[in-house]
């Protein structure tokens, strides 16, 4: 919890305190209370405006402040290179170097970089399609280098995953072209989320997944002592190497609109920030976002309590169990944030809004170029694949 907090053991105990248990809200005793932070999150607020990707630029003149003074130099790109793929926009084409680590995942970039390639200043820059970031800010690297995800650590400039668009990564079984177009997903979550209110979800705090970080596993074992409270489980890893040293069977995978029968739904980093965060705030689900230390391109708009709730990466499974019963007990505050928590990504987490955050960073980006960019033999442009799609 954000707030530590301890567990008043009820006069009359109703057995394990189970969700059947008759009045089992009146007996329980809470030594904190989370509406005094809900109410000032709630004070401090100041929602985003409908301009495209407003939300969300602050972090494109953070991540570039490093070169301010510098500007970006031939010097840098030719340390940083081996870092990733070598893009470069060359009078509003995009060309690139043949080699990339994930080559879907490059193609999939590919897609928003060439939607707003036209028009764009001449620039290269390099592009990390791996999970991790490259520049940690004790490495004496200067960058620049695009990563999907940072950590306040990381003087990598944060881009849209390749996963907002089609075939690549995570592979699931489920999704065995990976979890992509966010166009689609997007709409389908929130007609599933309109399809089951929030009285007909289960009070049972859910979630699936591979054993990616072992954050997950206080609620893993929780989920083993509380099956009534809780149905936390390991799914395999995409790359087959998942263990589960819970002495817990893997499961089977869970497809998104499964999640949204659950009343709260739990958010983990995986080896870095994991996609799932915006997909179960889609559900109308209340989300419980654990540690704040891995970021993505939209998380700096997200508050916490106000749209979803914040949970402490050191959190027990005495500190989930708690959580959860408050939050049962709370049930029109939990209703609450997870309707903010759904109207902020359906409003302000649209299609065009990765594309109009993608084009502020290249424009903001290419401003600090101190050189002429130029093509060089082995690069080849990049050309669209057409595929039907929804701009929202
Ligand atoms: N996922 C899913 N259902 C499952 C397991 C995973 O939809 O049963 C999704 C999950 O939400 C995430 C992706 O698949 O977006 C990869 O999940 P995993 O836990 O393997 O890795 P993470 O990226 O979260 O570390």
């Amino acid at each position: 919890l954000m707030l530590r907090s301890t567990w008043a053991e009820p006069e009359n105990k109703c057995s394990n305190l189970q969700p059947q248990c008759p009045d089992s809200g009146d007996r329980l005793k809470f030594n904190f209370d989370l509406v005094p932070n809900i109410l000032v999150a709630l004070q401090d607020y100041t929602p985003c405006s409908e301009t495209q990707c407003i939300c969300y630029v602050l972090n494109i003149r953070r991540d570039l402040e490093s070169y301010a003074v510098t500007g970006i130099t031939q010097k840098m790109i030719n340390q940083s290179r081996r870092f990733g793929t070598l893009y470069k926009v060359l009078n509003g084409r995009l060309y690139r170097h043949p080699d990339c680590t994930y080559p879907s995942r490059c193609a999939n970039v590919e897609h928003f970089l060439l939607d707003v390639v036209t028009g764009l200043p001449n620039m290269e820059f390099v592009l990390n399609v791996c999970d991790w970031p490259q520049v940690h800010f004790l490495s004496g690297l200067s960058g620049p280098v695009l990563s999907y995800s940072i950590t306040s650590q990381h003087l990598d400039i944060m881009y849209p995953a390749w996963s907002f668009w089609s075939e690549s990564g995570p592979t699931l079984q489920l999704y065995p072209l990976g979890i992509g177009r966010w166009d689609l997903m997007r709409h389908h979550l929130s007609a599933v989320a309109s399809r089951l209110p929030w009285k007909s979800k289960k009070p049972i705090a859910f979630f699936r997944g591979s054993r990616s970080s072992k954050e997950r596993d206080s609620l893993v074992l929780l989920s083993q002592r509380k099956p009534d409270l809780v149905d936390a489980q390991y799914t395999r890893h995409t790359s087959d190497k998942s263990t589960s040293s819970l002495d817990a069977e893997l499961v089977p995978e869970m497809p998104f609109s499964g999640h949204c029968g659950f009343k709260y739904l739990f958010n983990f980093r995986g080896v870095t920030a994991s996609f799932r965060f915006r997909h179960i705030l889609l559900c109308k689900s209340l989300v419980l976002h654990v540690g704040e230390e891995w970021q993505e391109f939209f998380y700096i708009a997200l508050k916490p309590w106000v749209h979803y709730v914040p949970v402490s990466s050191n959190a027990t499974a005495e500190d989930l169990e708690e959580l959860i019963l408050y939050l049962r007990l709370n049930d029109e505050l939990a209703e609450q944030i997870a309707q903010r928590g759904y109207d902020f990504i359906w409003n302000h987490l649209k299609m065009r809004d990765v594309e109009c955050y993608w084009r502020q960073l290249l424009l903001e980006y290419a401003k600090l170029m101190t050189y002429d960019a130029q093509l060089e033999p082995e690069f080849y442009e990049c050309c669209p694949i057409f595929l039907a799609r929804s701009t929202v």
